[in-house]
């Protein structure tokens, strides 16, 4: 088992350093890229060892997940990233537990967070989902739409609408994506120019645990990894 938490240890070490590098490479600092550790599947015992070196955000893509897991931490001590699509009728479960959702992608949904947040007098930071490789499997706006769709749910008073996300295809060579996340940065910063009220656009979600450096590279600010920190999931 401690050599379960020391590879857990040494996996974010090296992750860090790759985040780093891949940085530098592209004239930016580390300090602008965030490391979101996903934690799905992810039992709280190996959690506590990300939290424990020093890592405090984490990100789910199941709801349920984030209810199970949300005790087990002291209050306010984990920020819970909602990473994966969520449905209309279970915001209410989360609104008042997460620092940040990043699957936003349709008006309902939209208007669904900003009523519940509107309740509990809260404004919930979100970003807005591209389907960015245009893939049948995958949530998320059209690129082509995405603008339009920021410039609705703008009007909505309880979210603030900090950038945009995706899921790129899973590819073994991650330079086969790199020109979707130049492609994400390039709908961000054309948004970015709209001067949208409520739209602040200094977030892009992108990067997994095979293409991060590059996501890094074409302007990514959160990587969410996986994989790369626990080792391959076990789906029971
Ligand atoms: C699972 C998941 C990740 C992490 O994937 P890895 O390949 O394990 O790093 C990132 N983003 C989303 C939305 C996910 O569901």
């Amino acid at each position: 088992m401690s050599e379960q938490n020391n590879e857990i240890a040494l996996n974010l070490d090296e992750i860090n350093k790759k985040i780093e590098t891949a940085a530098k490479k592209s004239g930016r600092k580390r300090e602008d890229i965030f490391l979101l550790p996903v934690t799905k599947t992810i039992d709280t015992e190996r959690i506590q060892k990300v939290f424990d070196y020093g890592i405090n955000s984490f990100g789910e893509n199941k709801v349920q997940e984030i209810l199970d897991k949300y005790d087990k931490f002291p209050n306010d001590a984990v920020n819970w990233h909602l990473i994966g699509h969520l449905q209309t009728n279970k915001v209410k479960y989360i609104i008042d537990k997460v620092k940040l959702i990043h699957s936003v992608d349709s008006e309902k949904l939209a208007q669904e967070i900003n009523k519940k947040s509107e309740a509990l007098n809260k404004v919930t930071d979100v970003l807005v989902e591209v389907n960015i490789s245009a893939e049948d499997s995958k949530f998320g706006i059209k690129p082509e739409n995405t603008e339009e769709f920021i410039k609705k749910i703008s009007k909505l008073k309880n979210i603030r609408i900090k950038g945009l996300m995706t899921v790129a295809p899973y590819v073994e060579n991650s330079e086969e994506n790199r020109h979707y996340f130049r492609e994400l940065r390039k709908l961000s910063v054309d948004i970015a120019k709209e001067n949208i009220d409520n739209v602040y656009m200094d977030t892009l979600s992108m990067g997994m645990t095979n293409d991060y450096e590059v996501a890094i590279e074409e302007g990514a600010t959160i990587v969410r990894i996986g994989t790369g920190i626990f080792g391959k999931r076990n789906y029971m």
